[in-house]
């Protein structure tokens, strides 16, 4: 037993042995058993105001001294209060860290709650957004950037990507936001001044499409001379490889001008073209392998397996697009004599994806990450003797992105090559009244 209990319990015999032998000699038994006990309870009673006395207080100061139990009981609840105001203290010192340091950060950075009400902000995020913490403080958020942009992207809560719009106090300047989620549904929203990024993205892009542009008509005018010289039989015999090869970087000039142009429209059309429009993605590909099969001249066996009815919502000539680049990289980087298949097939949870596979030359593991960058190529000879300009699957990623697809590669070297495009269920629609061109195999 505790030395504190055995203490209480040694007061308590002791007080009523000297009521008893007080008894033996007086008499009156019960007045002084009465006092004993009365005197027992009375200590306990001093106590329990003391204790009552020192938690009224409320601060750490050291606690009452006494023994027995309750000594005990002041001395734990004393340390447990000290254990408390400890943490106390350390989690204040952690908010304080966290308040400096993200006020010192050079981004707009405001705390939000389960409701993406402003809960606080720093001195970035008041200049940016010119908020004021008697005003601002507990508003929704999508009060102040009133974007729709920004609406879908809280009311979509994926977080993984910023997204931009233009400043709620400025109209000429583009803020990009970004949530970040933590603890409890709280928020953590950064916003960033993203308006010379964007001019330089801007200028760059402008540019580039300007530049393509002007190639085009000079290029026209080459391929013309060409064209004409290649047909005049009076040229002498040794002109013709040299012929032959201008005639053949004119036309990779062509394809690349007109690669550059694509890639720049996708990137400035950015919310302008229909994305939702109805595609039937069965007689597209139908067009696309036919094509293929008459370009590659029999060379490979180009088989199509499509799934009856299956369509999208989206942009008919850039889904075109991209197709065809990926069926025309699997005729690319496979010898004659290779296999290539197109499928366009339904997957669990309702997606529905695009996949060309081929038997090809495939791809080491550490390139897959970096191929969909532009100019990126693991064989820049072999791309270039083959026609490839290295912006193909660049143009496929910003398609996709604009449907919100994903691109899946999988490539083993040597044993060939799969790309996949899988498109949400969102976009994924059944057209009975469509015609399908069933599946069809190679001619
Ligand atoms: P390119 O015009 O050079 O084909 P892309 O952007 O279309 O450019 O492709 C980038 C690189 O990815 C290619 O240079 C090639 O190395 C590789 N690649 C693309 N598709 C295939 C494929 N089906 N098989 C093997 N390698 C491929």
């Amino acid at each position: 037993m505790r030395q504190a209990w055995l203490s209480e319990i040694l007061l308590l015999g002791g007080l009523v042995l000297a009521a008893l032998l007080l008894a033996a000699f007086f008499g009156y038994f019960g007045w002084f058993m009465f006092a004993a006990l009365l005197g027992f309870s009375a200590r306990h009673l001093v106590q329990l105001y003391r204790l009552e006395r020192w938690l009224r207080v409320g601060r750490v100061r050291n606690p009452p001294e006494s023994w027995g139990i309750w000594g005990d009981v002041f001395e734990h609840y004393y340390r447990l209060q000290r254990r408390y105001y400890k943490r106390k203290k350390r989690l204040a010192r952690v908010i304080r860290e966290f308040r400096e340091s993200t006020a010192a950060m050079p981004d707009g950075t405001l705390v939000l709650n389960s409701e993406f009400r402003i809960v606080w902000f720093n001195e970035a995020a008041r200049e940016t957004l010119r908020l004021s913490s008697s005003r601002d403080l507990g508003q929704p958020i999508a009060s102040l950037l009133r974007s729709p942009r920004f609406k879908v992207y809280l009311e979509a809560r994926d977080f993984s990507q910023p997204v931009q719009m233009p400043s709620p106090v400025d109209d000429s300047r583009a803020l990009a936001a970004r949530v970040i989620p933590y603890g409890a549904e709280q928020y953590l929203l950064l916003v960033r001044d993203v308006t010379r990024l964007q001019r330089l993205q801007t200028m760059r892009r402008d540019f580039v499409a300007n530049a393509s542009h002007e190639l085009r008509s000079p290029l026209t005018v080459l391929s013309g001379y060409l064209e004409a010289l290649a047909e005049e039989s009076t040229l002498d015999s040794h002109w013709h490889e040299p012929l032959d090869d201008m005639r053949a970087q004119c036309q990779r000039m062509n394809t690349l001008v007109n690669d550059l142009l694509e890639l720049s429209r996708l990137e400035t059309e950015e919310g302008d073209a229909s994305l939702e429009d109805d595609v039937d993605i069965p007689s597209l590909l139908d067009r696309i392998v036919r094509n293929a099969r008459v370009e590659d001249g029999g060379r490979h066996d180009i088989g199509l397996e499509v799934l009856s009815g299956a369509c999208l919502k989206g942009n008919d000539s850039e889904l075109h697009s991209a197709f065809s680049n990926l069926v025309v990289n699997a005729i690319r980087y496979t010898a004659a004599g290779g296999q290539i298949r197109v499928r366009w097939f339904a997957r669990p949870g309702g997606e529905l994806a695009f996949e060309v596979s081929d038997t090809g030359i495939g791809i080491d593991e550490k390139h897959i990450p970096f191929i969909t960058q532009r100019f990126y190529r693991v064989n820049s000879s072999h791309s270039r003797s083959k026609g490839g300009t290295g912006l193909g699957l660049a143009i496929v990623k910003h398609v996709l992105q604009r449907h919100n697809a994903r691109l899946e590669v999988e490539s083993k070297p040597g044993e060939g090559s799969v790309f996949r495009c899988v498109f949400p269920q969102q976009r994924a629609f059944y057209s009975a009244e469509l015609p399908s061109p069933s599946s069809i195999s190679a001619p």
